[in-house]
Order: structure tokens, then C-alpha cells, then sequence
């Protein structure tokens, strides 16, 4: 017989990563996972110390973090495509009366039942155009509930369907240690409150959305502001107009790399790390600083490396390396391009020919992108597939359980930011909105 070679189809990209980590747990597929417990559903960690398998699974976890009660038996013990249509029964039940919000990060499961899909920001100022829902579902984690909360009316309730869906990120600047950072910077420059005659004041705290929201109404009660990772670089400017330096936190690698890419030197960028003296530097040090960057980092941008993007580069001729600022600097200037969920994306549908893209962002982004543009070869940078610990928690099951307790007249898991927080909450992000470039 003679062989005959046919060139099949690509075969299309399966978008869940659920699907790819219980097939590896499973055997049925080569490839190599963080932890073997992602194939769980969450509730078999929910009640366990820590964030979970995941990227952040080795990051301290602080004491009385919100933790989930058990998920009723018959959401753990439902089938995907039950879970599925529950899920559309009870959202088409509600109607209008409910908006569902997914996070780029979140698997493809909860995703297909968002009315919207963006980053948190974007997904915050799409709650405002729906002023009339009762409730807005946040398929994200914490500060992005508290975010729309901020933002929404007091009668809407913000719900997010796994109270234990934190951030590792925005947990590694608590309002205590800030406000213990504060009091030994005002020790160290003098009255934080006063202009000098340049009109100045002494230091300009700017927080990265990732950050809680009492961080964010510390920034707005101390002339400070809040930036994303799109506008990180307006928002310094603002600050450097005002102030003679700024504390940005939680998040190292965005205020390096964004500072670092507006001609700061890196000598001028000190740590500070709450758990040291001075934040672990010396008066000298931070008398000359520009920028103090608060000890803080994301557990998934920091598994990418040079050498993965080496190693992208040798078996990828021509490959394009794209990735969050988020990840450390080195990784940064090693990459072509670096940017936001939304710069990742509007590179990937510019290209007009068929492009190969290796992506340092989280896996669940990644791997939909590739299944949304197979006229492309879209991978992650880190081979190994380990998704965020938190955004995992939200489990369909979670979804489909607190709608369904909508559809019978009950709110559960809302988030409330108490109003004495609130206030200057607002005041730091309507600062950020009415930055300029
Ligand atoms: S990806 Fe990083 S910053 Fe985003 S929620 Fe997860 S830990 Fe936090």
C-alpha cells in the first residue's frame, strides 16, 4: 500500500486549562503541572491553610484571610455540563437583573457565562453600565469585587462566588505595614503634608489596582493615586509633578520596569521590605531615592525567565515574545514587547500573517488567545502549566451556586468596602481617571 500523505486541519486548541491539567494528572497527555491537586475541584483546599496549588502555593497566606465555607454537596458533586446548565437556567432567570464578570485569568468554564470579559479594571467600569442589576457577580478575586463595589451603586451587591479567591499579590501589602512605613518615612523627610518651595511634597504613595481597598483610600487620604498596568507610567508622571519621590506598592516589577523605562536609575529605586528596619535600606539610600518600591511581586508573572525566552527563541526562529510588566525586569528587556492584558491581546489581532507568539502571562489568557487565533501558534513562555491559585478557586460550582440562591431571593458572599474606607478609595481612583499623558 502506498502512503499518502494528507495534510489534516490544525486541530483546534481546546481553551481550558482544566480540560489540560486533568488530562496530564490523568496520563492521557504529556505536558507537566505545578501541582498534580489543580485536577481537584476547590473545595478539596478551600478549608486547607494557604492559597492553594497554584503559582502562589509557596506564599505565606496572611492570618484571617477570608476563608470559604464547604460548597453544598450537589455543586461539588455535579457534572461539568450540569453545572453548565444550571448555570444558564438560573442567569436566564434572573436577566437582566444580574451582571456576570470574568477576569482574562479565569478558566474557560466561568468565562463562557460572563457578560463581560476584561481585566479588572475594564470589568469595573463595565458594572457601571448596567446601574439597574441587583447584583454583579465578580469572577476574579478580591480587590476586583471590592473595586466594583467602589464603584457601583450602594443597592447593587457585589458577589464573589469563592470568598477564599484572593490575590497573593495585593495580601503582600497589608494597611498596617504601610501605615508603619509611613510613620518612619515622615521620621525620615519631615512633615509628608507640607510643600517645599518647589511646591513638592516629600513622597507621593501611588498604589497598583492589585491592592486592597483599604491601601487605595490610604492613597487617597495621603494625595496619592492609584494606576493600572496600562496607565502605570501617566500616573508616575502625575506623582513626580507632585511629589519629590514616590512609594509605589505592592507590586516591585511594575514600578521597576515602568520607572526603569522613564529613565529612573535603578540605584535610585531602593526596596522596601516591611519586615526589616528602614524597609531594609538606609536614610542616605532613600534621602536620594526616586522611587521606593514596596516588597511585592505576582507569584505567576514571576515564574518567567530569560532563559525561557531563550529557549523560545532557539526552537522558534522569528518567534515574538510578548509580556506583563508584572514580571521581573530582566524579563522584560530580554522580551520584544511588554504590556497588559489588553496590550497581549490587541498585538495578538494586529497580526495580520500567521505569527508565532510565545506569551509571560497566566496560563488560562494564554491558552484562550490560542484557541481564539489558530491562524496563529500562540504558547506560554512557562512550559509548565501552574494557573493562579486564586483566580482557580472560582469553580463553576460557585457560579452556579451563588446564582442560584439569586433566583431564590438570596445574596450570598457580597463585598462590602465600609464607607469610611470608601470615600478615599474613590477620591485615589477618580485622581488616577483624570491623569493625563
Ligand atoms: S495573577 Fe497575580 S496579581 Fe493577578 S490575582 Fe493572581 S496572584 Fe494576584
Amino acid at each position: 500500500m502506498t502512503a499518502i500523505n494528507i495534510a489534516l486541519p490544525p486541530r483546534p486548541v481546546d481553551a481550558s486549562v482544566d480540560h489540560r491539567i486533568q488530562e496530564i494528572v490523568a496520563g492521557s497527555s504529556t505536558g507537566d503541572t505545578c501541582n498534580t491537586d489543580l485536577a481537584a475541584g476547590p473545595w478539596d483546599f478551600d478549608a486547607r491553610p494557604g492559597y492553594g496549588p497554584g503559582s502562589s502555593m509557596g506564599d505565606v497566606i496572611p492570618t484571617g484571610s477570608p476563608r470559604q465555607g464547604e460548597l453544598p454537596a450537589e455543586y461539588r458533586e455535579a457534572s461539568e455540563a450540569e453545572l453548565d446548565a444550571r448555570i444558564r437556567s438560573a442567569k436566564a432567570t434572573l436577566g437582566d437583573r444580574v451582571v456576570v464578570l470574568g477576569h482574562f485569568y479565569q478558566r474557560e468554564e466561568v468565562i463562557v457565562h460572563a457578560d463581560y470579559v476584561g481585566d479588572s479594571f475594564q470589568l469595573a467600569n463595565a458594572a457601571l453600565e448596567h446601574p439597574d442589576a441587583e447584583a454583579i457577580v465578580f469572577c476574579g478575586v478580591h480587590f476586583m469585587a471590592e473595586t466594583a463595589d467602589l464603584l457601583s451603586r450602594p443597592e447593587q451587591a457585589v458577589i464573589l462566588p469563592n470568598l477564599a479567591a484572593g490575590c497573593s499579590m495585593a495580601d503582600m501589602a497589608s494597611i498596617d505595614e504601610v501605615e508603619e512605613c509611613w510613620e518612619q518615612l515622615g521620621e525620615l523627610y519631615g512633615d509628608l503634608d507640607t510643600p517645599d518651595a518647589d511646591g513638592l511634597v516629600p513622597v507621593i504613595p501611588v498604589t497598583y489596582m492589585n491592592s486592597s481597598a483599604a491601601i487605595k483610600g490610604f492613597v487617597g487620604r495621603h494625595r496619592g493615586i492609584v494606576c493600572t498596568s496600562s496607565n502605570a507610567r501617566t500616573v508616575l508622571e502625575w506623582a513626580f509633578a507632585r511629589g519629590r519621590r514616590v512609594l509605589f506598592f505592592p507590586d516591585q516589577h511594575l514600578g521597576r520596569n515602568t520607572a526603569k523605562a522613564m529613565g529612573v536609575p535603578l540605584e535610585q529605586m531602593p526596596m522596601w521590605n516591611p519586615r526589616r528596619a528602614l524597609g531594609g535600606s538606609d536614610a542616605q539610600t532613600l534621602a536620594d531615592a526616586r522611587v521606593i518600591l514596596w516588597h511585592g511581586f505576582c507569584s505567576v508573572h514571576r515564574r518567567f525567565t530569560v532563559d525561557q525566552i531563550e529557549k523560545a527563541r532557539a526552537e522558534h526562529p522569528g518567534v515574538h515574545v510578548i509580556v506583563h510588566p508584572e514580571c521581573p525586569m530582566e524579563v522584560v528587556d530580554a522580551a520584544d514587547a511588554a504590556g497588559s492584558t489588553d496590550v497581549i491581546r490587541k498585538a495578538i489581532m494586529a497580526a495580520t500573517e500567521p505569527t508565532t507568539f510565545a506569551i509571560g502571562t497566566e496560563i488560562n489568557l494564554v491558552q484562550r488567545l490560542a484557541a481564539q487565533h489558530p491562524q496563529h501558534e500562540i504558547f506560554c513562555l512557562d512550559p509548565v502549566v501552574c494557573p493562579c491559585s486564586t483566580m482557580y478557586r472560582i469553580h463553576p460550582g460557585y457560579l452556579a451556586w451563588v446564582l442560584e440562591a439569586l433566583v431564590a431571593g438570596q445574596v450570598l458572599n457580597r463585598i462590602t468596602v465600609p464607607e469610611d474606607v470608601a470615600g478615599p478609595a474613590r477620591i485615589a481612583l477618580e485622581r488616577m481617571l483624570a491623569a493625563k499623558p
